[in-house]
């Protein structure tokens, strides 16, 4: 099932890549594993993913020594400050940081662990109440600041846009998060990198990957309906 899953939704992402004229090598599908039984993970990782996305610090504590050492970790959820010393020598990109406070304890615990952290600057694109991230007035500010801290490296901008029934209804956020990081980009600062751009998800990753997506992070199209019970 997750093997079919997963051919299925790489020929979606081949698809809207040749729609658009972009290289398939560009995307990097994230099969997010929230809520799932190392069972299944291993079933991705045979089928070929080695990269993995979670929300939880406590669940990439648990899967992390149990898998395979190639596979590469992403923490997608929200992260807590005194949580960031657990993950920070695990993951291979915290896609979710949307303060100076929370970047300067991932700076600091990589300069003691040291190692060089890549990180993405969440934004919250459609304004949600409910939803973490930060403004794109509040990016270039926060940008600036993050980009002068030790051993923490921004390499782009992560979204979550609104969960809508026609993915098309979230075409214009992810042109607005293109046009933001290449507005970003244009300011040349030192540190910066704006070649991630992580977004799309089962719903609207194909859009997402027409409007430039570089990573986009697929959970219920690999692995089926989350159980929160
Ligand atoms: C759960 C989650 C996903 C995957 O959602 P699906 O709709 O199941 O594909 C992607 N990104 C984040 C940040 C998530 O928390």
């Amino acid at each position: 099932m997750v093997k079919e899953n997963l051919i299925q939704v790489q020929n979606n992402i081949k698809a809207a890549c040749e729609k658009v004229g972009r290289n398939q090598e560009e995307v990097t599908l994230i099969a997010v594993s929230k809520t799932k039984p190392i069972p299944l993970l291993e079933e991705a990782y045979n089928a070929g993913s080695r990269n993995f996305g979670e929300n939880k610090v406590q669940e990439i504590m648990d899967k992390y020594p149990v898998l395979p050492t190639d596979i590469k970790w992403h923490m997608i959820g929200h992260l807590q400050r005194n949580k960031v010393k657990y993950i920070i020598d695990k993951v291979t990109l915290i896609h979710s940081v949307d303060s100076l406070r929370l970047a300067e304890e991932i700076s600091n615990q990589a300069s003691k662990k040291q190692v060089e952290v890549d990180i993405l600057v969440e934004i919250n694109i459609a304004q949600e109440e409910s939803k973490f991230g930060i403004s794109r007035i509040e990016a270039f500010q926060l940008i600036e600041e993050i980009a002068k801290l030790p051993n923490i490296h921004i390499k782009g901008l992560m979204t979550i846009a609104p969960f809508v029934e026609n993915p098309e209804d979230n075409r214009k956020y992810f042109r607005q998060i293109k046009e933001l990081s290449v507005d970003i980009m244009q300011k040349n600062i030192d540190n910066v990198s704006m070649s991630v751009l992580s977004m799309g998800m089962t719903g609207d990753y194909m859009v997402a990957v027409e409007e430039g997506a570089t990573m986009v992070r697929v959970g219920t199209g690999i692995f089926g309906e989350r159980n929160y019970n």
